[in-house]
């Protein structure tokens, strides 16, 4: 785009090209309405995000999963045909190390399979759960007391840390680190003291109770960047006109109700809706390009200040030789909380020959102290600690390594943030918000991206009076649990 171009022939501005911004632009643009999306980076998918390393000469993301209670998410890909990317699993693998830390001896490590049996909902996994051997049944009888907590429904405010409510359900220290810890880690990313309940309790009622579906684990097969190009393509086959490498500097309210945006190439654009679909970072800075006095700064900057980061680092691993038949698994006791095999997911997806060796992904959530360590002494822990699970790793070369630190991966769904999360529409005049972060009623996800999305093009679209619908209901419950659940 030539520097200082002005569009303003379209109804609606959105800005950011995540989760979040394509999902609205797809609804909007699929209802008829004209969308121009700008996106500052070269690529779609924002935090969902791959690209060509150099130095490594391979294409590198940061393994995302979702889960099949992700209806909004599921949608999209199905609308937009990104689904024949995702491979779907049914069953968790949660292995112990074979070996301690100290030991040089080699033990195979310990595997617990966690799938849907025969038993209606919430048991379908029952059985596996009874006789996974990583919990003892002192373990099980907490974990699954504590699950009745979850059965009908999660909490609906957001007070409670979910440290204090393992402590009054009387966790046992096993149940906490080989289950809870895992899986709420993994999901919500944060420490136990830094997550409500209200969130970890919807992570357990939607996926490991509701129904079998809801629990399914799905892994995009193809680079992340790749993977959303597809929405991308969808939306602009319905009339989006798509800018990327456009990053916003400045917003202002015009008279007669139309919002300007200037690009830092200088580009202006204008239309009587703008959507800010980005981080609540970026949101912040560009509502303080608006004046002091602004309405819709005041309503919105102050809240943001209680919203916080946490990290997640993704350690790139490429072996000359195969190291583990297993596509992806949950590392117990250690700082490498999962284990993804990028050969053998992405192995449907690459039409070159299979090479030997094999490429793994290890992801530490929360991983707030490997943000201030060196990179060679991140990669010198975890090459340990995955010796431990596979002791293959020992005699194997390793061809070429890298570590992705990525600071800000999601915001943290901390006790009482809801009350900050704004709704897509509280700007007002005109200015709309969606984002992970905004008032979703999901942690920081895709699907929560996904939903804001939706959410904010309902708004718009209720605006222009056109009572639209875009959300995708959740998943019914299914079994017994239609009986329990509210
Ligand atoms: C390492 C990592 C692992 C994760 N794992 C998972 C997972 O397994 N499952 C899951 O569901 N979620 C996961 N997440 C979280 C998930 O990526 C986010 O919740 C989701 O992608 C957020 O989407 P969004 O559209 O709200 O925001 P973003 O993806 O941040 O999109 C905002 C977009 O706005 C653009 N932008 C910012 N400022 C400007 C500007 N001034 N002008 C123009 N454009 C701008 C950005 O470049 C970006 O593309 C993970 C995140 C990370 C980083």
């Amino acid at each position: 785009m030539s520097a200082h171009r002005t569009t303003d022939d379209v109804d609606v501005v959105i800005a950011g090209a995540g989760a979040a911004g394509l999902a609205a632009a797809v609804a909007l643009s699929g209802a008829g309405a004209k969308v121009a999306l700008l996106e500052r980076k070269p690529f779609f998918g924002g935090r969902a995000y791959s690209y060509a390393h150099p130095a490594l000469d391979e294409v590198i993301d940061s393994q995302h999963v979702l889960l099949g209670c992700c209806t909004n998410l599921i949608d999209l890909c199905n609308l937009s045909g990104a689904s024949r990317h995702i491979r779907w699993y049914d069953s968790i693998t949660f292995l112990e190390p074979g070996t301690e830390a100290s030991s040089s001896e080699t033990k195979p490590s310990r595997r617990s399979d966690i799938c849907p049996g025969l038993l209606p909902s919430p048991g379908h996994s029952a059985l596996s759960f009874l006789r996974a051997p990583m919990l003892s049944l002192a373990d099980k009888s907490r974990i699954a007391l504590g699950l009745l907590d979850f059965l009908r429904a999660y909490p609906t405010i957001d007070d409670e840390p979910f440290s204090a409510w393992l402590q009054r359900t009387h966790q046992t220290d096993r149940a906490i680190r080989h289950f809870w810890e895992p899986i709420i880690v993994g999901t919500l990313n944060d420490t136990f003291d830094r997550c409500s309940t209200r969130y970890a309790g919807q992570v357990f009622h939607e996926s490991f109770m509701k129904s079998a579906e809801g629990g399914r684990l799905g892994i995009p097969s193809q680079p992340l960047s790749e993977f959303y190009s597809s929405v991308a393509r969808l939306a602009e086959h319905q009339g989006t006109s798509l800018h990327l490498r456009c990053s916003i500097d400045r917003i202002e309210q015009l008279p007669g109700s139309v919002w300007k945006v200037t690009a830092s190439d200088g580009t202006i654009h204008r239309a009587p809706n703008l959507l800010l679909a980005l981080p609540f970072e970026q949101t912040a800075r560009l509502l303080t390009t608006l004046p002091d006095a602004s309405e819709h700064r005041q309503r919105i900057v102050p809240s943001l200040a209680h919203f916080t980061h946490a990290p997640i680092t993704t350690i790139h691993l490429w072996f000359d030789r195969t190291i583990t038949d297993l596509d992806h698994a949950a590392l117990l006791d250690t700082r490498i909380q999962w284990m993804f095999n990028k050969t053998l997911i992405r192995r449907f997806e690459t039409s070159q020959a299979a090479t030997p060796g094999q490429y793994l992904e290890l992801v530490i959530s929360a991983s707030f102290p490997e943000l201030q360590q060196p990179r060679e002494e991140i990669l010198a822990a975890a090459l340990a600690e995955l010796a431990r699970f596979f002791p293959g790793v020992r005699a194997a070369k390793l061809l070429k390594a890298g570590v992705l630190k990525e600071a800000r991966a999601t915001f943290s769904v901390t006790p009482g943030l809801d009350c900050f999360r704004p709704a897509a529409d509280a700007p007002g005049d005109g200015l709309y918000l969606a984002g992970d972060w905004t008032l979703s009623g999901w942690p920081s996800t895709m699907e929560g991206a996904v939903r804001s999305g939706r959410l904010a093009a309902e708004s718009i679209a209720r605006a222009a009076g056109n009572a639209a619908e875009f959300l995708t209901p959740a998943l019914p419950a299914a079994g017994l649990m239609k009986f329990f659940a509210r």
